[in-house]
């Protein structure tokens, strides 16, 4: 798709108020050997989850600054969704070996998606496969002119082995591969990277909003206005740990009046959210201060709109490959107490920005200890907000993709001339 330039300058200028005009200015330094480059990212979801939100916004800007950027997304049976969520759950840790059927349909998935994108895959410079759901497109295209890099956004420090010997089949045969972090990186045969991913500031999840509208979440929610909020955003997701976010409101609230909004949606590829959910809503018994939000995958500003409400945000997760959430609440000055795991541990720096926590008493103690001590709450919010800005914004992870990119272009060449 074709952008107007005017639209694509002024895109550029938007994020050039908020991160500063030198960062912009590395960016179109970085970008102009990759002038025209045919880039393809493919993932499987249009919306929900992580990937999607990062990709919604890297690609525009991939084309902003020239390259021919464009997002192709997996389409898939229930079975396959099944497999890839199962897949999905054992890079994470858990001990699940999936059926020959299952793993069948995986396959079968991949081809007939490898026969849609045919030629746009085997023509493009530049193939950026994300996660495992399309890792096995590879093995369609072995005429295949560019790089493929294989893309990894979930935790997979501990695999469980077979489900993972199952993947790196096809993984192994990428050109590279990229992880959040150093812990996750797996032994494989090429180059290996580490690029945490960043946030939008200026998508509608991130940028500022008039106050009426964050005041006016209370009450379109029928949240108590004399109450503190703590919220937790995310997919109904074990590993986002839900149950265990109660289990911490509940021990705060033995001594602090508090109330807590778990605010979730399910994403397109994820099959398990309706069973978690169903969970969460027995375990909330009742409660009236606890309020489950099933919102729709559209539903940024609502998302803004709760995370500037909130006085505290939890991340309770049990893995966590990044965890965008945790940046945007640190980005509207949150505090947020997250599990002691993956990406979290990345942004929270524990006692500085927030608290890195692993049990729900000890998030029940930290929730306590900022509600009580607003002085620290607010100090800890600011700097929460200024160590997104250095470190965890949008323009940070594209430029680590444009390094990546000429990397593997002029790779060979002992020197890479990028200014001028
Ligand atoms: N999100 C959303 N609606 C929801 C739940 C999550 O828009 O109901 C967004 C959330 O704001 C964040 C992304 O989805 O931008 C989740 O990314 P994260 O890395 O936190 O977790 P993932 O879902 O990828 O495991």
């Amino acid at each position: 798709m074709e952008l107007p330039e005017e639209y694509l300058r002024n895109f550029v200028e938007e994020y050039a108020a908020v991160t500063g005009r030198g960062i912009i200015h590395h960016l179109e330094q970085l970008a102009k050997p990759l002038k025209g480059i045919k880039v393809v990212h493919v993932n499987s979801s249009r919306e929900g989850g992580g990937v999607s939100e990062i990709l919604q916004k890297l690609v525009p800007f991939q084309q902003a600054l020239g390259l021919d950027a464009r997002w192709e997304v997996m389409t898939g049976d229930a079975p396959f969704y099944q497999c890839t969520k199962s897949i999905h759950n054992a890079l994470q840790g858990s001990s699940i070996d999936i059926s020959e059927d299952l793993l069948d349909d995986y396959r079968r998935a991949n081809r007939e998606n490898a026969e849609r994108l045919g030629t746009l895959l085997e023509e493009a410079d530049f193939v950026f496969i994300h996660d495992p759901q399309p890792a096995a497109l590879i093995e369609h295209f072995p005429l295949r002119r560019g790089k493929w890099v294989w893309r990894c956004h979930i935790d997979v420090s501990h695999p469980h082995k077979p489900v993972w010997k199952f993947l790196q089949n096809w993984v192994a045969r990428y050109d590279a591969s990229i992880f959040s972090l150093p812990e996750f990186a797996q032994p494989l045969p090429h180059p290996l990277y580490i690029i945490p991913p960043g946030i939008d500031p200026l998508s509608e999840k991130n940028r500022d909003l008039p106050a009426e509208e964050v005041a006016g979440i209370i009450p379109l929610f029928g949240l108590d206005p004399n109450l503190p909020v703590v919220l937790q955003v995310s997919r109904f997701d074990r590993f986002k740990d839900p149950l265990g976010v109660i289990e911490a409101y509940r021990l705060a609230r033995k001594l602090t009046p508090l109330q807590l909004v778990l605010a979730g949606g399910s994403a397109g590829d994820d099959p398990e959210g309706e069973a978690v959910l169903a969970e969460v809503r027995r375990h909330v018994e009742e409660d009236p201060h606890i309020h489950v939000l099933l919102l729709p995958p559209s539903a940024h500003r609502t998302i803004n709109a709760l995370q500037r409400a909130a006085d505290i945000v939890l991340q309770k997760s049990l893995r966590e490959g990044f965890g965008l959430t945790v940046a945007e609440a640190m980005w509207k000055g949150k505090p947020v107490i997250g599990g002691d795991t993956g990406g979290i541990r990345l942004q929270v720096v524990d006692h500085y920005t927030g608290f890195l926590v692993r049990t729900p008493d000890g998030a029940a103690l930290r929730i306590r200890y900022l509600l009580h001590r607003r002085d620290r709450l607010s100090e800890m919010g600011e700097r929460a907000r200024r160590f997104t800005l250095e470190n965890y914004l949008l323009t940070r992870h594209l430029r680590e993709y444009l390094a990546l990119m000429v990397s593997l272009v002029h790779g060979s060449r002992g020197r890479i001339e990028v200014a001028g």
